[in-house]
């Protein structure tokens, strides 16, 4: 696996895969891999002939008071997985590659990034445009790989990648979960014992919503209200927000008919959380 830590050293790379007639796949991360990350990987090693993951915790994401700094690392333990996997490349550049001084051009799309996590975390969605739109211009890669446990997420960049018609496309992969329901998060190192116990009631919450719409209920308020009795059995988590929304718009829906996403965050501790489910 080549490491690349400069922009002219993986676009250098990425163009000589793409000239050997390679098709090319990105997965961007934040590192701190788990076997999230690596369903990525091997989705994107069985699409394509070459696999360029990146590692770079976005300082432009992250909101002033937010977990930036204490965000974990763990480079030699993700080269590893990365190595495991089969990638071809890292790109794990310094924050000032990305940002050199004076920088100053941002990507937003209006509207949804606003919506659910953006709505919590203003300038989020902003942070995140920015650095994929950046990264899908150094890499080009023929497809992108997402993961469906950044639901929102992944609705934004589909929206970008469609509006600035970039050649790339957006593939998403299903959540990869503990044995207990709860979402893989690198964040879920944050969690002491006790919190970790606690975080389990996400999942179950969205499967008791989803167990609600198999037998019939259709109205959002009322899959909504299934879910909150659930989550009252664990004080200690503070709810940001539990929807019912379209998955491509992401706004609210008063009925589970058609596509529906259901998504949650929510505080154990000090630690920000998100699940999803797709009702169908
Ligand atoms: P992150 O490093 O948290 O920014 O995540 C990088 C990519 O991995 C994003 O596309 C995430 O949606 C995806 N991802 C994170 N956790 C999971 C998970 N539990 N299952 C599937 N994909 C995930």
């Amino acid at each position: 696996m080549q490491i690349l830590t400069t922009v002219a050293g993986m676009r250098a790379a990425a163009r000589q895969a793409r000239a050997s007639g390679k098709s090319l796949g990105l997965i961007p991360t934040m590192g701190a891999l788990h076997e999230g990350h690596a369903s990525l990987l091997r989705a994107a090693a069985q699409k394509c002939g070459a696999v360029a993951a990146s590692i770079f915790v976005n300082p432009t994401q992250f909101g002033p008071s937010e977990d930036f700094s204490r965000y974990p690392r763990s480079l030699e333990r993700d080269c590893e997985m990365l190595r495991r996997e089969g990638a071809d490349f890292l790109f794990a550049p310094l924050p000032e590659e990305i940002y050199p001084k004076g920088f100053s051009t941002y990507v937003t799309v209006e509207g949804l990034s606003e919506r659910l996590d953006g709505r919590s975390r203003p300038g989020h969605f902003r942070g995140v445009t920015t650095v994929v739109a950046k990264l899908f211009d150094i890499v080009q890669p023929d497809f992108a790989f997402f993961g469906q446990k950044d639901a929102a997420q992944h609705a934004v960049i589909r929206q970008m990648t469609r509006d600035l018609n970039l050649p790339v496309n957006v593939m998403v992969c299903p959540i990869v979960r503990e044995p207990d329901g709860l979402a893989m998060s690198s964040r879920n190192a944050y969690l002491s014992p006790s919190d970790r116990r606690s975080a389990a009631i996400l999942s179950q919450c969205l499967q008791e919503i989803e167990r609600t719409h198999r037998q019939g209920e259709r109205a959002s308020s009322k899959l909504i209200s299934a879910g909150y009795q659930i989550l009252q059995r664990e004080p200690a988590v503070r709810l940001d927000y539990l929807e019912i929304v379209d998955p491509d718009t992401l706004l609210a829906k008063d009925t589970s008919s058609g596509q529906a996403l259901v998504a949650i965050a929510a505080f154990v501790g000090n630690t920000r959380l998100i699940d999803n489910l797709l009702l169908l």
